[in-house]
């Protein structure tokens, strides 16, 4: 009970990897803001959490719109007190298309989704987090915020700009006590993977020394210990949660 007296906010927490972060952080003691573009999704997981003794709530936004990013943490204000810990996940994948025939509506979607809603989240969660007497972030890239893939120009653009915006707001607010570092999850096995035909999950998964996708869980282990105090010296930097993928 690691965390117990924190509040955390996790958005896209309604599914995947955001769902096992919110139920781990609830696992560690902590108060979790539940936050999700789908209404349901949001309430399922937050009535998981309080099913089996946790404190959850749920709240319903597009963090493409600033608004719903503030009322986010209004609501962690509201509910818990204060706002101590966040994890900026939510992120859709894009089209798949060669740059030359990438739509740019998909383009202005994917990067208002994958990069200007992560922006938009620390904008407003760091004032609380200095409120609180400090915090820590953490912002979900991808092995493709560090590597390309072809077919994929919006989400590898704005995968490598959260890097960039991860450094910069951690030099912003060392000194005011907020760390803010990135992960870079390999191929992991959750709902963004499940138009996969059995071929190309097999060739994913080769793509990977340990010889398979990872799992949720285990990319919420690195984000609960970035988020915790073990984590106390670490600001600024890149996780990689891979499975050996970019070592090749
Ligand atoms: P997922 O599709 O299972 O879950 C994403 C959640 O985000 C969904 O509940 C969805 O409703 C929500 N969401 C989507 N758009 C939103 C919006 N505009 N505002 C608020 N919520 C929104 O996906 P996942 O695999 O758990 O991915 C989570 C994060 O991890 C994403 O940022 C993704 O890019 C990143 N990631 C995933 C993988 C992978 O292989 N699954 C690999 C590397 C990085």
């Amino acid at each position: 009970m690691e965390l117990q007296g924190k509040t955390a906010l996790v958005t896209g927490a309604g599914s995947g990897i955001g769902a096992a972060v919110a139920r781990q952080l609830a696992h560690a003691g902590a108060s979790v803001v539940v936050a999700d573009v789908q209404q349901d999704a949001a309430s399922a997981v937050a009535a998981e959490i309080t099913g089996a003794g946790g404190q959850a709530r749920a709240i319903a936004g597009d963090v493409a719109n600033p608004e719903a990013s503030r009322a986010a943490v209004m609501l962690a204000q509201e509910a818990f007190g204060a706002l101590h810990l966040a994890v900026n996940n939510a992120g859709i994948g894009g089209d798949q298309a060669p740059v030359a025939d990438y739509g740019i509506e998909q383009w202005d979607k994917v990067i208002a989704i994958n990069l200007s809603g992560v922006f938009y989240g620390m904008k407003y969660q760091i004032p609380a987090m200095i409120q609180a007497g400090g915090g820590a972030i953490v912002n979900m890239a991808s092995i493709l915020g560090s590597v390309g893939t072809a077919n994929s120009a919006a989400y590898v653009a704005a995968k490598h700009g959260v890097l960039g915006l991860t450094k910069t707001a951690a030099l912003d607010h060392a000194r005011d006590g907020v760390r803010v570092n990135a992960i870079g999850p390999g191929y992991i096995e959750t709902p963004l993977l499940a138009n996969l035909d059995q071929a190309t999950y097999q060739a994913l998964a080769g793509l990977h020394p340990l010889g398979r996708l990872g799992r949720s869980e285990e990319v919420a282990e690195l984000t609960l210990f970035l988020l915790s105090e073990r984590a106390s010296f670490i600001t600024g930097s890149y996780h990689l949660v891979d499975g050996g993928y970019t070592a090749q």
